[in-house]
C-alpha cells in the first residue's frame, strides 16, 4: 500500500487536480493507495483571516466566505460531469452554511476560541477532499472519500494537537484492512479528540496526516507531492542555484525541516522513521523528475553539508549576570518558565563561563517570554545578581546540516569566514551535540545574501558569483561591458567566476536588474532606466545586499570618487580607473585603504597608472615581499608621449594635440595632460603605494606650457593659445633635436621627493625609443638596484584601460 499526499499548490484549482489524477491513476492498477490532500492552495490562510476579522467584528469576513464559496463551487463545476454536479454542489453549500454559522458566532461574541478556530480551519481540507473524491469516482476510479477525523485521534491541544498513536493505529489498521476500494481520499490536517471535537495537527500538518497513516498501515512508501522537485539544498525561492538532494537521511531531513525547510512539516518524519518507511518528495508539475528520497541508508555523498535552511522572525533573548555563576538550577528554572508558557526554543547557546544563557525564539513569543523570565527571576534581578532580560528582534537563524559534518574539520571556520567576507554580522552561534548542524543567528535583512553565500561556498564547486555595479559607460565603460560579455563563459568555466552586471549608470540614467543585465541590450536597458542619482544608486546597491558586490567607477568625476567610502563601509569592493580619490589628500587616501582592510572589501585602482599595465600590482608585490623602493623613473602619460613622438619640425604643436584628443589618448580637457597634472597624480599614487606619505603640493612641476596657455579656462581658448605660441613649441623641439635628444615627459621619485617635467632624452637611455602612446616605469629597489625592474607597454586607450579594470575585477573576485 502506498500513501500519497498532495499539497495546497498541487490542488489549487481544477486544472491542477486533473494533473493529480494523472499521477495516481496508473498507480491504482498495481497498488491500493491512500491519497491525503490539503486545502485548495491559500484557503487555510483565507479561513484564518475570516476568523480574525469576525472576531474583530469586521463584516469584511463575509466577503472572504463568498470568495471561498466561489473557489470551491467553480472547482467542482469544472471537475464534475453535469449529472453528478447537483448532489455535490448542494453538499458543498451545506458545509459552507455550517462554516458561515460558526463565523457568525465568532462575530457575535467578538472572539474565537482555539477550539472554534480548529473547527473553522478544518473546512479547507474537508471541502477539498470531498470534491477530489467525487471527481475520482465520477472519472470511473474505484475510489471513496473518508473523513480523517474518524481515524486520527488526538488530545485537545487545539492548534497543534498531540496524536494518540495507540488508538489511531488501531482505527487505521481496522479500516484500511477491511476497505476494498483501491483509492481512498482523505483530508489532511484534521483529526478529532476522544470527545469528538475537531482538532488540527498544526499549520502544514497534512504531511503529518499522511505520515501517521503510512506508519499505521505499514505503507511501502510515503509520497509527498508538492510544487518543487524535492528537498533542495536551500530554499529554491531564495537561492536560484539550489538543487534537489537525491538522497537524504531521516535525521538530516528532520534537521532541515526543523530549521525552516517548509517542504516537509517537521513531525512528519517520526511515524515513518519508526517503521523504516521511505519518504519520496515529488513534483506534481514535473512528475518525471527524480525527487528526493528520505530513508535510512542513504547513498553517501562526498559533500559534508547536505543542505542549508533558515528560520525567519526570530528573537534572541539573553539572561546575564554575575549571580549566574555557580548557582545551580538557573538554567532549569529558565527553561521551566519557557515550557510553562508554551514557548518553543529554536536555538540555545550558553557561554562556558556560565555567565549568560541566550536563546532564539519566535518573534511572536518575545514579549511573553521576556515578561515571564523577568517575573521568574524578580528576586535575582532586584538584588542585582542578574540583569533584566535583553531581547533583540528582527533576526533569523541560518543552519548548515549534514550527517557527515562531524568527520570534517574546519567547516564552521569556512562558514563564518564566508559570511564575514560578505559583511554578514553573526549575533549568536550554536552547534548541535550530534554535530549534524551548525547554526548562526543573523539579521533578517541578510538572509538572502547569507544563504547564497553559503550555498556558493558549499555546493557550487567554488563558482563564485560577482555582482557588478557600473557607473560610467563612456569610452572605457562600453569597452569594459563588451569584454565582460565576450569573456563571461570563459570566466565561469576556467576561473569559476560568474560575473553579472547588476546595474549601470551614466550621468542621466541608471538601470538595475537583480538577476543580471543581458549585456547585448545594455544601451536599450539604460535608455529605459530611471533618472540617475549617485545617492539612489548607492542606496539601491545597499538594499539589494548581494554577495560579492563590486562598484566600478569608469568616470573622471570627483562626486563619484567621493562615494567610495560609503561602498567600502558596506563591504562592497571598489574598482576604479578614476584617479581623483587616490590622488586627493593623503588622509582621504589612507582612510579608503583602512576601510578596505577593515571591511574586507578590495579597493583596486590598477588603471590609475599606465592603463592596463600591471604597474601598481607589481609595486604592491615588491613592497609586500619586503623590498624597498628607492627610486622610480617613468614616462606615464600616453597622451604626452603620443604628442612628443609625433611633433617635429614638419608639424604644428596644436595639430598634434588635436589628433591625440581625437584618437582618445587625452583627458576630455587636454590641458590636464599637457599641464602635467595627470602625471603628477600618477607619480603621487606610485609614491604612496611605495609607502611614502606625499601630497600633490609636494611635487615639483616645471611646466613646458607658456603662461598664456596655463591661464586659459576653456578648452577652446587653450587650443587658441597653442596656436599663438607656435614658435615657443618649435624652440622646445629644436633645442632637444640639436643635442641629438628626444623629448619625453618624465616623472621621477627619489629620496622621498617627486618631480615631473619635460626632459631631453639621449639615444642610449631606455626612454629614447618609447613609441606611440606607450608608458614605461623603472623601479629601482633594494633588490633591483643595478638593473631596474621595468614595465613597458601601451599606457592609454579605452580598450587597454577596460582590460585593466577587468583584471582588477578578477583580482577582487579571487581575494
Ligand atoms: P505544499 O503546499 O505542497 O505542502 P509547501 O508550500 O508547504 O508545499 O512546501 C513547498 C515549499 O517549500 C516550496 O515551494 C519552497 O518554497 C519551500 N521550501 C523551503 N525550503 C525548501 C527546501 N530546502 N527545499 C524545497 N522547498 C523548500
Ligand atoms: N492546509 C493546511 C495549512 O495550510 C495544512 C497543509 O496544507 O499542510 O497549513
Ligand atoms: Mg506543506
Amino acid at each position: 500500500m502506498k500513501v500519497l499526499k498532495f499539497g495546497g499548490s498541487s490542488v489549487a484549482n481544477a486544472e491542477r487536480i486533473k494533473l493529480v489524477k494523472n499521477s495516481i491513476e496508473s498507480n491504482a492498477r498495481d497498488h491500493k493507495q491512500i491519497v491525503v490532500v490539503s486545502a485548495l492552495g491559500g484557503v487555510t490562510d483565507l479561513l484564518l483571516k475570516a476568523a480574525e476579522q469576525a472576531a474583530e467584528r469586521n463584516e469584511a469576513y463575509t466577503q472572504i466566505i463568498e470568495e471561498i464559496e466561489k473557489r470551491h463551487l467553480d472547482t467542482a463545476r469544472e471537475l464534475l460531469p453535469v449529472s453528478s454536479q447537483s448532489k455535490a454542489l448542494s453538499a458543498i453549500k451545506r458545509e459552507l452554511n455550517t462554516l458561515e454559522t460558526l463565523l457568525e458566532g465568532a462575530f457575535l461574541i467578538g472572539e474565537t476560541t482555539p477550539k472554534l478556530l480548529d473547527r473553522i480551519l478544518g473546512y479547507g481540507e474537508l471541502l477539498s477532499s470531498y470534491i477530489i473524491g467525487e471527481y475520482f469516482v465520477s472519472a470511473g476510479m474505484d475510489a471513496i472519500h473518508k473523513d480523517s477525523r474518524s481515524l486520527i485521534k488526538t488530545d485537545e491541544s487545539y492548534g497543534k494537537a498531540a496524536v494518540d498513536f495507540t488508538t489511531t493505529n488501531h482505527l487505521c489498521e481496522t479500516y484500511f484492512g477491511t476497505v476494498t476500494y483501491r483509492t481512498i481520499v482523505l483530508p489532511g490536517f484534521i483529526a478529532s479528540s476522544a470527545h469528538g471535537n475537531s482538532t488540527t495537527l498544526g499549520r502544514g500538518g497534512s504531511d503529518y496526516t499522511a505520515a501517521i497513516i503510512a506508519g499505521a498501515v505499514h505503507a511501502s512508501v510515503l509520497e509527498i507531492w508538492t510544487d518543487v522537485s524535492g528537498m533542495y539544498t536551500a530554499n529554491p525561492k531564495l537561492v536560484k542555484q539550489a538543487f534537489a538532494i537525491p538522497d537524504i537521511s531521516y535525521e538530516e531531513a528532520m534537521e532541515l525541516s526543523h530549521f525552516g525547510a517548509k517542504v516537509l512539516y517537521p513531525p512528519t518524519i517520526q511515524p515513518v522513521l519508526l517503521r523504516g518507511i521511505p519518504i519520496h518528495i515529488r513534483n506534481t508539475f514535473a512528475p518525471e523528475e527524480k525527487g528526493t528520497f528520505i530513508r535510512k541508508n542513504t547513498n553517501g555523498s562526498s559533500r559534508p553539508v547536505r543542505g542549508i535552511s533558515h528560520i525567519e522572525n526570530i528573537a534572541l533573548l539573553s539572561l546575564e549576570g554575575s549571580g549566574m555563576v555557580g548557582i545551580s538550577g538557573i538554567s532549569k528554572r529558565f527553561f521551566e518558565v519557557l515550557s510553562l508558557h508554551n514557548i518553543n526554543v529554536a536555538l540555545i547557546t550558553q557561554a562556558s563561563s556560565e555567565h549568560s544563557i541566550c536563546i532564539g525564539i519566535a518573534e511572536k513569543d518575545m514579549e511573553k517570554a521576556g515578561k515571564a523570565i523577568n517575573e521568574a527571576f524578580e528576586y535575582e534581578i532586584a538584588t542585582k545578581k542578574l540583569n533584566p532580560v535583553v531581547v533583540e528582534s528582527e533576526l533569523a537563524i541560518i543552519a548548515l546540516v549534514g550527517d557527515n559534518m562531524k568527520s570534517h574539520q574546519g567547516l564552521s571556520g569556512k562558514m563564518f569566514s564566508a559570511l564575514g567576507q560578505n559583511n554578514v554580522n553573526i549575533r549568536a552561534i550554536a552547534q548541535g551535540a550530534s554535530e549534524r548542524n551548525i547554526s548562526a543567528v543573523i539579521h533578517k535583512s541578510d538572509v538572502k545574501k547569507a544563504l547564497n553565500t553559503l550555498h556558493e561556498r558549499f555546493f557550487e564547486d567554488h563558482v563564485k558569483q560577482l555582482n557588478i555595479f557600473v557607473m560610467g559607460v563612456g569610452n572605457v565603460g562600453e569597452k569594459f561591458l563588451n569584454q565582460i560579455d565576450r569573456q563571461k563563459k570563459y570566466l565561469k568555466e576556467k576561473l569559476k567566476l560568474n560575473v553579472r552586471v547588476v546595474a549601470l549608470s551614466n550621468s542621466r540614467k541608471m538601470y538595475f536588474e537583480d538577476n543580471g543585465i543581458e549585456l547585448k541590450n545594455w544601451k536599450e536597458c539604460l535608455d529605459n532606466g530611471e533618472t540617475a542619482s549617485k545617492e539612489r544608486f548607492f542606496e539601491k546597491v545597499k538594499e539589494l545586499n548581494l554577495r560579492n558586490s563590486i562598484f566600478v567607477d569608469n568616470t573622471a568625476s570627483d562626486i563619484v570618487a567621493a562615494t567610495y567610502a560609503d561602498y567600502l563601509k558596506n563591504s562592497i569592493a571598489v574598482v576604479t580607473c578614476n584617479k581623483i580619490a587616490c590622488s586627493s589628500d593623503f588622509e582621504h587616501y589612507s582612510l579608503l585603504k583602512d576601510l578596505s582592510r577593515k571591511y574586507n572589501a578590495p579597493f583596486l585602482f590598477e588603471t590609475n597608472v599606465g592603463a592596463g599595465l600591471p604597474i601598481i600590482d607589481t609595486l604592491k608585490n615588491l613592497v609586500a615581499s619586503g623590498d624597498k623602493v628607492n627610486k622610480i623613473q617613468a614616462v606615464l602619460s600616453g597622451s604626452l608621449n603620443f604628442v612628443f613622438n609625433n611633433f617635429d619640425s614638419n608639424s604644428a604643436f596644436h595639430d598634434v594635440v588635436k589628433q591625440a584628443q581625437k584618437e582618445g589618448y587625452t583627458e576630455p580637457d587636454p590641458k590636464i595632460d599637457l599641464s602635467g597634472i595627470d602625471v603628477m597624480r600618477k607619480i603621487l599614487i606610485l609614491a604612496r603605494e611605495s609607502g611614502y606619505q606625499l601630497e600633490i603640493s609636494d611635487i615639483e612641476n616645471e611646466s613646458f606650457l607658456p603662461q598664456e596657455s596655463l591661464d586659459t579656462v576653456t578648452v577652446d581658448d587653450f587650443y587658441k593659445s597653442l596656436v599663438t605660441s607656435k614658435s615657443h613649441f618649435e624652440k622646445i623641439y629644436t633645442d632637444a633635436a640639436s643635442e641629438g635628444c628626444r623629448l619625453k615627459y618624465v616623472a621621477q621619485f627619489e629620496n622621498g621627493k617627486a618631480k615631473v617635467g619635460l626632459q631631453h632624452i639621449p639615444k642610449d637611455h631606455p626612454f629614447y625609443n618609447l613609441e606611440g602612446k606607450d608608458n614605461i616605469v623603472l623601479f629601482f629597489t633594494e633588490r633591483y638596484s643595478e638593473q631596474p625592474l621595468l614595465v613597458k607597454g601601451a599606457g592609454a586607450g579605452a580598450d587597454v584601460t577596460a582590460s585593466g579594470i577587468f583584471a582588477d575585477i578578477i583580482r577582487a573576485g579571487n581575494m
